[in-house]
């Protein structure tokens, strides 16, 4: 299959969308952010690659960055993990506090935020102070690349507007399921979020997810089978927070968006596709990202069903 022939029509055939849609608003840093970008890259477990776009242009990779909390989380406590958090979707924004509360403390899945704070809290007792930079060190591994860092700028201002994370953190907390202080946690779940990098490297880094665990190319292991298949389940049915059942319907490949406007997807087996385009949907979700995304598997027939 032609794959730079079609990755060039989709971003012919989504021009037109450009500048639907809107930026995340909630930090300077992010409402900043001229909404018209777009970018493309796929990397094939074979070492091919193909781009389209902005493809060297670095964004705040948002909650993409929970798929790699999770992966170092599940490989540390095993299912032990799922007694803090749950694998279901929740139907709910991914910053909602009433589930929450309702369901005393475990949140839903690890790809909302209060789940990716339980997670980033699971890390923080096991590596302390070190836990943002073991995630850097994963991330940096997993691309093949040691030079993506974080835009602290964005972490800063991450803190100074976190008051939603920090109400999940301490409703956790009031619960039980939190075990450090809630500060240096969020400090390091915003580290995380702030990481800056482009669809070149964020699609090169989640390959291990397309290949069992390993990186076909470097062939490192990372986790095993059975926990990449999780993974790739829980992205499936979560990754998109209340428009998880939708992406399925329209692209049905696991996939985790940011509010930083990426979208990273997977094609068990076969590749792993980045997109990036700032204005976002309703959900909080890229627009015209989901949208490329659609066309790739309807042009391609390269989705899970
Ligand atoms: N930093 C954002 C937050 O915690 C991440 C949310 C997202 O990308 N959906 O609110």
């Amino acid at each position: 299959m032609n794959y730079q022939k079609i990755l060039e029509e989709i971003a012919e055939e989504v021009q037109p969308l450009l500048g639907q849609g809107k930026v995340a608003d909630y930090i300077p840093a992010l409402a900043e952010i001229d909404p018209k970008q777009f970018a493309m890259s796929i990397t094939c477990n074979d070492g091919n690659v193909y781009h389209t776009g902005l493809t060297s242009t670095k964004f705040s990779i948002q909650s993409i960055s929970k798929v790699y909390g999770f992966t170092l989380a599940l490989r540390a406590y095993k299912a032990k993990l799922y007694d803090r958090v749950w694998r279901e979707p929740s139907g709910d924004p991914f910053n909602s506090l009433v589930q929450l509360e309702y369901e005393a403390g475990i949140p839903r899945n690890p790809f909302i935020n209060a789940g990716a704070i339980v997670v980033t809290d699971a890390l923080y007792s096991r590596y302390q102070e070190q836990t943002l930079q073991e995630l850097l060190n994963f991330v940096r591994d997993s691309a093949d690349n040691s030079a993506i860092s974080i835009d602290k700028r964005v972490a800063n201002s991450e803190m100074e507007h976190g008051f939603r994370n920090m109400s999940l953190a301490n409703l956790m907390k009031s619960f039980g399921n939190f075990n450090n202080d809630v500060t240096p946690v969020l400090e390091a779940y915003f580290g995380q979020c702030s990481i800056a990098m482009n669809t070149e490297e964020l699609s090169r880094s989640m390959l291990y997810l397309a290949n069992n665990g390993t990186d076909p190319i470097t062939h490192k292991n990372f986790i095993t089978p059975a926990q990449a298949k999780r993974i790739n389940a829980v992205m499936l049915t979560c990754g998109h927070y209340d428009a998880s059942g939708d992406f399925a319907f329209r692209v049905g490949l696991p996939g985790k968006s940011g509010v930083g406007g990426g979208i990273i997807a997977v094609v068990p087996g076969k590749m792993s596709i980045a997109v990036f385009s700032p204005a976002l949907n309703e959900q909080g979700n890229s627009l015209v990202g989901t949208k490329a995304l659609e066309l790739f598997t309807t042009k391609t027939g390269l989705s899970i069903f």
